[in-house]
This record gives structure tokens, C-alpha cells and sequence, in this order.
């Protein structure tokens, strides 16, 4: 492409969104214990960065008190808070995804319901947006978690910057900062299993990180078994490289050589000296290993397998039950009474949804 199609100096793409808005997605499951602390410290956090905001809830299929009490906070401040009820557990990632393609804002804060990730850090990460930052990443300075999961994550973060071309410092720290454009590209994109902060680092022109503070879980415990864990950190792995499979074409290219180098040994050794009956523990011990690699093998194609399995099948990703939110109108002739921030040309594209009961793909 040639470079006489640029304006120079190159400027950015106007953004989609309301202008001057922000919107903090947040996926809530099972979280009754620890939700009225963070309303309690969220609302005010934002009240006082002085800009337009918006709370996205998304409950994805909390069995407890959950939904009730966002409910109740909906009530106290509908003009800035919307919830989205799924009819079952999705689990985080959809759930965010559903608060992706809810977003009325021109600017994506998502977040944990737990209060690891302090509100308060917000205004840093609405600050490295407006130096021209897309897609602003965080670090945590120290994360206050147990021991072997910060150990666990430490080796995962490793191995995914070797697999895949994604540049994360810690890819397990949710509260990040998108531009608009970058969360409609992660709407639009229709993979069953994802991991959100990856997919917006490949949309992403100028992204960047911040440290940030974490702090222990408020209330309840975390809800991710070591089992989700894993498939969380497979649903990385397998999202964002094919590389694994890969690696074992080269694995058994390899591997039938040196078989083949060993039969001709033992053939030539065979007329040469006689047959041989010692080293047949040795002869076992690499037919074990060899197993053991072929195992892992077709269990890897199988993880790749059942995920093309899952997205053949085309099925809605995640089910909205309902959305409790303020119509549009409402929202935006309360928002005229405060100043619209900038960019005042930039149309809403929200086609106005009521609270509604309708399913979602
Ligand atoms: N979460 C969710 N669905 C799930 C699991 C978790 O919406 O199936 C939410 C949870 O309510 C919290 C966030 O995702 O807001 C992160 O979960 P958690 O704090 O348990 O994860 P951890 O901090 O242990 O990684
Ligand atoms: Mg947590």
C-alpha cells in the first residue's frame, strides 16, 4: 500500500461510542458477600474522576443473592448503572463479552466484582488513554494471592510469551482499559472459548501497561477451580497459537528418525553379533516414554478438536436472560445535564434497547 493514501501526520480513527463516556464492565458470579463493599467504594471512585460513567453488571448465573442485590443498586442509581442477566454460567470471559457488545461508552474499563483490582486505579488507566493509548494493560505491584497460583501463573505467563506473539507482563490482572473500536472488534469475534485481555492485544495499535495495586479478595473465595484454571489457561494456549501442535509434527519427525536409526542398528547389530536379549528394560523404558508422548499427543489434538467441535456447532455463545437498564433517551437526557466532555459530533450507535427478554448470539 502506498503511503500517499495517508494524511500526515497520521491521524487516529475517530472512536465509536458516546463521547465521553465511560463504561466499567464487570462480571458478577456468586459475589453477595462482597458486593455492597464494592458498590460502596466503586460509585464514589467514579463520581469523583468527573467524567461520564456508565456500570455495566453482567450475573452470570449467580446461584446466590447476587442478582437481587444488583438489582437494588439499579434501583438506587439507574441513570448509571445497567445489569445483564445470563440464564446460566458462562463463565468471566463470555460474561464479559456480553458486557462488550452492551456498552454504550467510548471507553471500556473492565473489572473484578472482588475488589482485587482497587476502583481508584481507574483515573491511571483513563490517564494513559488520553496520552493516544488504545488498549491500556496493567501489572499488579504486588498480588495478593495464594502462594500457588502466583507461582502457577508465573510459568504460564512464560510459557504463553514463548507460544504466542502476545506481549502481556501479566496476563491474570483483569482491570484494563480498552477503546471502543477494540471492544466492537471483540464483540464481533465469534470464538466459543477466548481470554479477552489476549484478544485485545491482536486488535490493538498502541497498547501499553501500568502498574497497578491488588489487594486480597473482599469477601468469598475465588471461583475458579484449579480444574477452570486449567481450561482457562488451555483456552489461552490453544486460542492464540497453533504452535503446540506444531511442535509435535516436529516432536515424531524427530522421534521416527532416531527409531529408524535404532532398528538399523539392531538389524546390522543382529547379523553382526547375534540376537540380544539384554536392554529390554531399556527397550521399555522408551517405549514408555514414547507412550507417554503420544498420549499427550492426541490429547492436545483432542483440546484443539473440541474446540472446533464447540464452534462448528454455532451455537449462542451465552443466553441474556434480561437487562435492566434505562432506555437511552432517559440515560442521555440526564447525561445533557452535566457537560458533554468532547467530540460532541460523535452520534450514540445504541439502537435503544428496552429491558427486554431476548435471547443473544
Ligand atoms: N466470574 C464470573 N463467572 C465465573 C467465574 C468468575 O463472572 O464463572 C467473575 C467473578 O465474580 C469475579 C471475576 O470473574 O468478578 C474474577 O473471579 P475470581 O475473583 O474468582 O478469580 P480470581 O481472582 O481468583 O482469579
Ligand atoms: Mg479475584
Amino acid at each position: 500500500m502506498s503511503n500517499a493514501y495517508l494524511t500526515h501526520p497520521a491521524v487516529p480513527l475517530p472512536t465509536t461510542g458516546t463521547p465521553g463516556l465511560v463504561s466499567v464492565v464487570i462480571p458478577v458470579y456468586n459475589e453477595e458477600e462482597g458486593l455492597q463493599s464494592l458498590f460502596a467504594r466503586l460509585y464514589p471512585a467514579l463520581d469523583a474522576l468527573g467524567v461520564r460513567y456508565e456500570v455495566v453488571f453482567i450475573n452470570d448465573g449467580s446461584r446466590d443473592r447476587s442478582g437481587a442485590l444488583l438489582r437494588q443498586q439499579f434501583e438506587r442509581r439507574p441513570d448509571v448503572t445497567r445489569v445483564i442477566y445470563f440464564n446460566g454460567n458462562y463463565g468471566q470471559h463470555m460474561a464479559i463479552m456480553a458486557g462488550f457488545s452492551h456498552v454504550r461508552g467510548y471507553r471500556v474499563i473492565t473489572l473484578d466484582a472482588d475488589l482485587q483490582n482497587p476502583p481508584e486505579e481507574i483515573g491511571k488507566l483513563l490517564v494513559a488513554m488520553d496520552s493516544g493509548h488504545d488498549y491500556v494493560g496493567t501489572i499488579r505491584r504486588q498480588r495478593h494471592d495464594v502462594a500457588w497460583r502466583k507461582i502457577a501463573s508465573r510459568a504460564m505467563n512464560r510459557l504463553r510469551e514463548r507460544l504466542t506473539r502476545i506481549r502481556m507482563t501479566d496476563q491474570g490482572c483483569m482491570l484494563r482499559a480498552y477503546d471502543r473500536r477494540i471492544v466492537d472488534a471483540i464483540a464481533q469475534s465469534t470464538e466459543v472459548s477466548t481470554y479477552i485481555p489476549a484478544l485485545a492485544y491482536t486488535f490493538a495499535a498502541h497498547p501499553t501497561e501500568i502498574v497497578v495495586s491488588h489487594e486480597e479478595r473482599s469477601a468469598g473465595e475465588s471461583k475458579y477451580s484449579l480444574y477452570s484454571l486449567i481450561r482457562l489457561n488451555f483456552d489461552l494456549v490453544t486460542g492464540f497459537s497453533i504452535l503446540p501442535l506444531q511442535l509435535f509434527s516436529l516432536l515424531g519427525f524427530v522421534l521416527s528418525l532416531l527409531s529408524g536409526l535404532f532398528v538399523a542398528y539392531l538389524l546390522v547389530r543382529r547379523v553382526m553379533v547375534g540376537p540380544e536379549a539384554e536392554g529390554l528394560f531399556t527397550l521399555f523404558a522408551i517405549t514408555f516414554l514414547l507412550m507417554g508422548i503420544l498420549l499427550f499427543g492426541i490429547g492436545l489434538l483432542g483440546e484443539y478438536i473440541g474446540r472446533i467441535y464447540q464452534q462448528v456447532r454455532l451455537r449462542p455463545r451465552y443466553l441474556v436472560q434480561a437487562v435492566l437498564q434505562m432506555p437511552v433517551q432517559e440515560a442521555a437526557a440526564q447525561a445533557m445535564q452535566e457537560p458533554v466532555a468532547q467530540m460532541a459530533q460523535q452520534p450514540a450507535q445504541e439502537p435503544a434497547p428496552q429491558p427486554v427478554q431476548r435471547p443473544d448470539a
